[in-house]
């Protein structure tokens, strides 16, 4: 067995090498970027299904690398996570959109919430809420349309404060969501003890309901157990008729996903928004 192991690591060096090299060069690409202005926000939707209006947005940081082109955000949140520029990308992120809301809201169109995603790192750092009270102040947008989205697992790296952290973001006036619900393993000692407004189901859930009668029963319980907390259920990943039908008899209160919109530019998004 010790044999195979040193020959599996002869191996596979290389490729580890590789990827070293890969996310170093990754790093120093990206530690310029938001400067270069090679970072955006798509914006996709989430409809409210009783009214069957957009009602909000989720903002979704994009890269448009110069020499090898669009990089996910699954490529690079990590990294960025790893090296610490979360935290400059992430106040970058939070700033862009809000400015975008003040300037939708400016523009006259109807006023709608607007998702950012928040790394655990940036949940932890010196001071989160004075970060997130001087951004809403210098932006003009107000604090009831400004949603945060933070993960079971994120959250799970230091309860305790993470707990006390949603209280007072919570006494600003934002909304904070518990995005991929059902992935983590304390989900119902969360939901008591966190002040959450609404919880996201997982898109894998949603993906396999209909199919697959465990990942329907999750979705089922996972609605049932936002309302009894008083909570706003959201699912991601709609991108079925037949999807949206099913999370509507379950009363899901909104649906996010590509049968709405792809996450899209600013302009496009205004665009949805006008029209529906
Ligand atoms: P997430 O927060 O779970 O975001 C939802 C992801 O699902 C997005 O992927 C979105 O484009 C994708 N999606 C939406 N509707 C559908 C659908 O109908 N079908 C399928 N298959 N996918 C759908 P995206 O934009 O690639 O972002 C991936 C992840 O990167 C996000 O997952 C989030 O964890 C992270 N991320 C994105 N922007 C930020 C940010 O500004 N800050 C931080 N910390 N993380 C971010
Ligand atoms: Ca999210
Ligand atoms: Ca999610
Ligand atoms: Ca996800």
């Amino acid at each position: 067995a010790k044999s195979a192991g040193r020959s599996a690591f002869r191996v596979f060096a290389p490729e580890m090498a590789e990827e070293a090299q890969r996310r170093t060069e990754m790093e120093i690409d990206l530690r310029g970027a938001a400067q270069a202005g090679q970072l955006w926000l798509a914006f996709q939707p989430k409809v409210d299904l009783d009214r069957d209006t957009i009602t909000g947005c989720e903002a979704l940081l994009r890269w448009d690398h110069p020499k090898h082109g669009p990089i996910s955000p699954v490529d690079f949140i990590p990294i960025a996570e790893d090296s610490g520029l979360i935290l400059p990308i992430g106040e970058w992120a939070l700033e862009t959109a809000c400015r975008q809301g003040r300037a939708w809201l400016d523009a006259g169109l109807p006023p709608v919430s607007i998702a950012v995603n928040i790394s655990a790192a940036q949940l932890f750092q010196r001071d989160p809420v004075a970060w997130v009270a001087g951004t809403l102040e210098r932006t003009g947008f107000p604090a009831d349309l400004l949603e945060l989205e933070l993960t079971e697992s994120q959250l799970a790296q230091d309860v305790e404060t993470a707990i006390d952290v949603f209280r007072q973001l919570r006494g600003l006036g934002i909304r904070l969501a518990i995005d991929d619900f059902g992935t983590g393993y304390s989900s119902l000692e969360y939901l008591r003890r966190f002040d959450v407004t609404s919880l996201k189901i997982d898109r894998s859930f949603v993906d396999g309901m209909l199919a697959e009668p465990g990942d329907a029963a999750i979705v089922r319980a996972a609605i049932a157990l936002a309302h009894s907390f008083g909570l706003s259920a959201i699912a991601e990943g709609v991108e079925t008729e037949a999807h949206r039908r099913c999370l509507r008899e379950l009363r899901c209160d909104q649906i996010q996903g590509y049968l709405v919109s792809r996450p899209v530019p600013a302009d496009e998004f205004a665009t949805l928004l006008l029209r529906r």
